[in-house]
């Protein structure tokens, strides 16, 4: 079994037995892995601090499957630095990590998804999380997970989102409609659950889809927030495989500061 190598960062550790570690890693060349690291919670030589979440690693490992769980050789830590360790960015952090763990699939590499974790956490190291920075995000990994509903046309018609009026976003189909297309598919379904979502909102979604995350971590968002955040939720609902652990870290933490 060759040694293979690549940029990874960890999504989520449990200790194992003893001594052992077994750590889910997105790697930028394989994917989502899984393996295990024999005497990682002793050996600083091979895993310094390396195998902590969202540390960002070149991870060293051999595999014999794709069935089995990949042994862990050593694990050099490449980041973070400390500012992500104060508790709120901790608790976004391990917000964007959960999210990408449950976009992704193992041994499906998706550089673009590996890079745009590697730069929310980057960013996430130069200041806290806002509501553009987190709605970019969320907004992007959709978009390179292939699950993004177009946002400049209507997904009935392909005609302009805004005619005779504001478009309609579908929740339970995750697409936007034009006012139009809208009433035809509430006059073949009983309740189809649409609601109309504001021209700037959607073209200050696109905004956020398409500007650098550390442009929209600086970015106000004060009209529309509520509904941006309540859109993209609905949008995430479709293609999460389990609630969010981390929701109720960030909620915990929000209590305790009000
Ligand atoms: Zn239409």
């Amino acid at each position: 079994m060759e040694t293979r190598s690549s940029q990874a960062v960890v999504l989520r550790w449990r200790a194992y037995g003893e001594s052992d570690k077994i750590v889910t890693f997105l790697t930028r060349d394989f994917g989502k892995i899984t393996g295990i690291g024999k005497g990682a919670r002793n050996s600083r030589r091979r895993f310094p601090n390396s195998l902590e979440l969202l540390a960002r690693v070149r991870v060293y490992f051999r595999q014999r499957s794709e069935a089995n769980l990949a042994f862990l050789e050593s694990c050099e830590l490449l980041g973070p630095n400390s500012s992500l360790m104060e508790p709120e960015r901790l608790a976004y952090g391990a917000y964007l990590a959960e999210l990408a763990e449950q976009m992704t699939i193992d041994w499906n590499p998706v550089p673009e998804t590996y890079d745009l974790l590697e730069e929310a956490l980057l960013s996430l190291e130069s200041g806290p999380a806002t509501a553009s920075f987190l709605r970019a995000y969320e907004l992007k990994l959709l978009e390179r997970s292939g699950f993004a509903p177009p946002l400049h046309e209507c997904s009935r018609c392909q005609g302009p989102l805004a005619v005779d009026g504001d478009p309609h976003f579908g929740p339970l189909q995750g697409v936007f409609w034009c006012r139009r297309c809208a009433s035809a598919a509430r006059s073949t379904a009983t309740d189809i659950g649409d609601f109309v979502v504001s021209s700037p909102l959607v073209a200050r979604l696109r905004a956020l889809r398409e500007w650098p995350l550390e442009r929209c971590r600086v970015e106000p968002f004060d009209a529309g927030r509520e509904d941006a955040a309540r859109l993209i939720g609905y949008l995430l609902s479709l293609h999460l495989i389990r609630p969010l652990k981390s929701l109720r870290l960030i909620e915990q933490l929000a209590h305790k500061q009000s």
